[in-house]
């Protein structure tokens, strides 16, 4: 088949991959001033990890890329919970769990000579649960004098404890060379990260909207595609645009332009290209052509867009086919159709004219700030205190689920976590979703907010 042809060829190209697989997870969990931070830069070997003397102090969770015995990790330092007596317990446990969820090998940290507490003894019991490789530190053993105090630690029942002097480094390598023997080549739960350049874009959209011809005009130059020299010119892969100053690698465009030369534009190949252009890419520019109505796969095509969680763009072009009648319904068809992603910057443009081609950068650059914006989780839990309080969860059947405390795991794009006393109303978390974005800045990226209950 033609078209199978064509794409296996696409996939065979190769040297331009921009994405490689990240690098293995290792967490430090436990709970305040036990030297995390100081354990931390040790192994980072520079001062970029902030110690604090104070115990509690707000610090949100941290990665740092780290390296031992010439292998490559992500280091994450757990640290954010605030001081609150009464609910630390939990929100020790909860930061810890989050962070123990992504990792591929966790370092449990407790200060050896004060001996396990009871909130040492919440974090073991959770991470039991997570059936996670995981590796005891006994911190601030920092003579030989001191070694015998580790032993009751074994009673955790997490095999070996590993008396360290984070301070001193002592005890550090023979750690890292147990949690090395642990660690997976790449990580489990990470996924592909890109290794640097610039910013990816996906122009996607329904063929016929003028995704060839935009990127024609974007790249500054009228390409005559032709057929016959389709087969001798090896079409790019990838293409390199400069926007406003600003270099963007469009991604997969040998796809948008390979499209021409095709019999018939089987849509499960136009899919399967959107789907890997989408994979590739940080940000999607939906392209939509005002002069004909919104269709099903457009709507479609946004989906795969937010499935793949990247920050999107909607582009309307042909904008100078436009008239005041179509005009009238296009508006009422965005209204209707597209109005779960009205954050979505919108861009009215002509690809035959070059009309506001000039918007596109900006719009990019703003969908994608959003898109890596961390909400630190002192300002998360002082805007959902004050949420909470002015418009509190209805009461369900005698009971009124409360919120704890909410953190924002990761970005690209933004997630968060809310810590509930029980589920919560669809609406309600509508709610707080809309509230998210009207509060913080969100346009044009997707957000997710996730519940945890404890009972
Ligand atoms: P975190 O809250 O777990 O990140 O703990 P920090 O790294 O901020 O350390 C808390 C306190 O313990 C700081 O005053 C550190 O200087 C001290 N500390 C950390 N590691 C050691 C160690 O190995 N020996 C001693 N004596 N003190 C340490
Ligand atoms: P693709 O399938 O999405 O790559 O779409 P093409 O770039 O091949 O464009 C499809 C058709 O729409 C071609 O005939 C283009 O000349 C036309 N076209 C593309 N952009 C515009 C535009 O802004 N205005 C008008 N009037 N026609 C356009």
């Amino acid at each position: 088949d033609e078209d199978a042809a064509l794409l296996a060829d696409e996939y065979d190209e190769d040297g331009a991959e921009p994405y490689v697989p990240a690098p293995p997870v290792l967490a430090i969990v436990g709970r305040p001033n036990v030297g995390k931070s100081t354990l931390v830069n040790r192994i980072i070997r520079s001062r970029e990890a902030v110690v604090e003397d104070v115990p509690g102090v707000t610090r949100d969770r941290v990665t740092y890329p780290a390296e031992w015995n010439g292998r490559d990790f992500t280091l994450v330092d757990t640290g954010g919970w605030e001081a609150d007596a009464k609910g630390i317990h939990k929100r020790v446990a909860d930061q810890a769990e989050l962070a123990v969820d992504e990792a591929d090998v966790v370092v449990f940290v407790l200060d050896g000579l004060v001996g396990a507490t009871a909130v040492d003894e919440a974090v073991v019991k959770m991470l039991r649960r997570k059936k996670k490789p995981v590796l005891l530190a006994a911190n601030k053993i920092d003579s030989t004098a001191q070694m015998t105090e580790v032993y009751p630690l074994w009673n955790l029942g997490l095999g070996e404890p590993y008396p360290v002097s984070a301070l001193h480094g002592t005890g550090t390598g023979d750690l890292l060379d147990a949690a090395m023997k642990h660690l997976p080549e790449t990580a489990q739960y990470g996924g592909m990260v890109p290794v640097g350049g610039p910013r990816r874009v996906a122009l996607v959209g329904r063929p016929n909207v003028g995704k060839s011809s935009l990127l024609n005009k974007l790249a500054g130059e009228e390409r005559v595609v032709v057929d016959n020299v389709a087969g001798t010119t090896r079409d790019p892969v990838d293409e390199l645009v400069t926007l406003a100053g600003e270099e963007w690698r469009f991604v997969d465009t040998a796809g948008i332009r390979r499209r021409q030369h095709m019999a018939s534009g089987s849509e499960y190949y136009a899919m399967l290209r959107t789907q890997r252009a989408l994979d590739k890419a940080e940000v999607a520019v939906v392209l939509l052509a005002v002069d004909e109505p919104i269709s099903e796969q457009d709507v479609r095509i946004i989906q795969m867009s937010l499935d793949a969680g990247r920050a999107l763009v909607l582009a309307y072009n042909k904008w100078d086919l436009l008239d005041d009648e179509r005009r009238y319904y296009l508006e009422r068809e965005i209204d209707r159709d597209l109005a779960h992603v009205a954050w979505a910057p919108r861009v009215n443009v002509s690809a035959r004219t070059g009309w506001h081609k000039d918007k596109l950068g900006p719009a990019l650059s703003t969908s994608l700030e959003n898109w890596e914006q961390r909400i630190p989780t002192g300002r998360l839990n002082a805007f959902l205190g004050e949420l909470v309080a002015a418009h509190p969860h209805p009461v369900r059947g005698g009971k009124q689920p409360r919120i704890l405390f909410g953190t924002q795991p990761s970005t690209r794009p933004p997630k968060f976590v809310l810590f509930t006393t029980g589920f919560l109303d669809p609406g309600y978390r509508r709610f707080i979703t809309r509230r998210l974005r009207e509060t913080f800045d969100f346009t044009g990226t997707p957000i997710e907010v996730q519940m945890r209950v404890r009972e």
